[in-house]
């Protein structure tokens, strides 16, 4: 197994420990850390992780994760799709988009008080984060007073604030901003290598410009992607690469995906040994996102509904700390608040307290 170096582990730690051998390899991590996190991640040390032994990459997970992060405590946070259907991108997952045959009927932008209702009810479900997405390459200029006037009015009842909607440059970042948007969502769903395989409408390239315009515009980033599209391990690989070698995202959603009928992907996979991934690998996915970026809010997203309490439990334990509530993800269904609420009670876990004032600084 390559020697590792996660998040600069203390130089006493091994001395205070049992010795690491190849047959035997002593705790990675095992007095925790929160020193800055490693951005210089190789693919070759990903692997590693990945090759560990469950039981070991698990205690590491979880010990990385007691370090960082508050222990029994989850992010919940409901997702409203303010605009659906008619994309005209094709990524192979989605249902929304047009050249998916899913049935799906198209819905223009919604009003201001609507999603302003949704979100307070979300809010008395327990939720800390409302995150809104609409189905758009791309916001036009037409709909930024309502967008603006959405995250206003969601950050004014005292929750935290996501949207999705696409590509922005660098004004409608900026706008949002202002607002007061706390986080956007824009995944980078693979590999940079499998991308293509995944999404022919835009570039791998695009997503990180989207990105860095977020970032400098002083939102948080939430990015992350999808398991379970017939990738390899080895682009699992340069998925999480990709993510803990950029300024590491806030939120790295970890999403299963959910095959529909209709979508290039849905279709492809049916039927195959493909169509399901692997919970052990999951959750092996879920355990190296939280050892490679361990101060990010690893969050269980799509695909959650089908995993067993058990897979979900041991996500958690691999350090997942954010889940999607409610009955619906955009289109997909989900797991649905009673029985979240009575998973989370089994396992002793307790809902995080909304943070909605967390910006970082706008590079000028
Ligand atoms: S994932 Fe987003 S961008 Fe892609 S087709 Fe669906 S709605 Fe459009």
């Amino acid at each position: 197994m390559t020697e590792l170096n996660i998040i600069g582990a203390p130089a006493e730690a091994g001395a205070q420990g049992p010795k690491r051998s190849a047959r035997h390899p002593g705790p990675l991590l095992s007095q925790g850390n929160t020193a800055d996190a490693r951005c210089d991640w190789t693919r070759e040390e990903i692997a590693a992780l990945f090759d560990m032994p469950f039981n070991d990459l698990m205690f590491e997970a979880q010990s990385i994760h007691r370090a960082n992060h508050p222990r029994n405590e989850v992010q919940l946070s409901t997702l409203l799709s303010i605009k659906t259907g008619a994309c005209p991108e094709d990524c192979g997952y989605c249902s929304q988009s047009t050249e998916a045959d899913s049935g799906l009927k198209a819905t223009k932008l919604m009003d201001v008080q609507a999603v302003l209702q949704a979100a307070a009810q979300a809010k008395d479900n327990g939720s800390g984060r409302f995150c809104m997405g609409a189905a758009w390459r791309n916001p036009k200029a037409r709909d930024m007073p309502k967008l603006v006037a959405m995250v206003q009015g969601v950050r004014a009842m005292g929750m935290e604030t996501c949207m999705t909607l696409g590509m922005l440059d660098e004004g409608q970042a900026r706008q949002l901003a202002d607002a007061g948007l706390d986080y956007y969502n824009h995944n980078i769903d693979t590999s940079p290598e499998n991308y293509a395989n995944v999404i022919t409408t835009r570039t791998f390239e695009d997503r990180i410009e989207t990105l860095e315009n977020v970032r400098n515009a002083g939102i948080n980033v939430c990015c992350g992607g999808i398991v379970g599209m017939g990738e390899t391990r080895q682009d699992r690989i340069g998925f999480l690469h990709a993510l803990a070698t950029m300024p590491h995202p806030e939120s790295v959603p970890i999403n299963a995906l959910v095959p529909v009928e209709g979508t290039v992907l849905g279709d492809m996979l049916k039927d195959t040994p493909l169509a399901k991934i692997d919970e052990v690998e999951f959750v092996r996915t879920v355990a190296v996102a939280r050892i490679v970026m361990p101060q990010s809010m690893v969050r269980l997203s799509a695909g959650r509904e089908s995993m067993s309490e058990a897979c979900q439990a041991l996500c958690f334990m691999a350090g997942a700390n954010s889940i999607f509530t409610g009955d619906k993800l955009l289109t997909a269904a989900n797991a649905g608040d009673d029985k979240d609420a009575l998973l989370l009670g089994k396992l002793g876990l307790t809902p995080m307290m909304a943070q909605p004032h967390g910006h970082l600084e706008a590079a000028e």
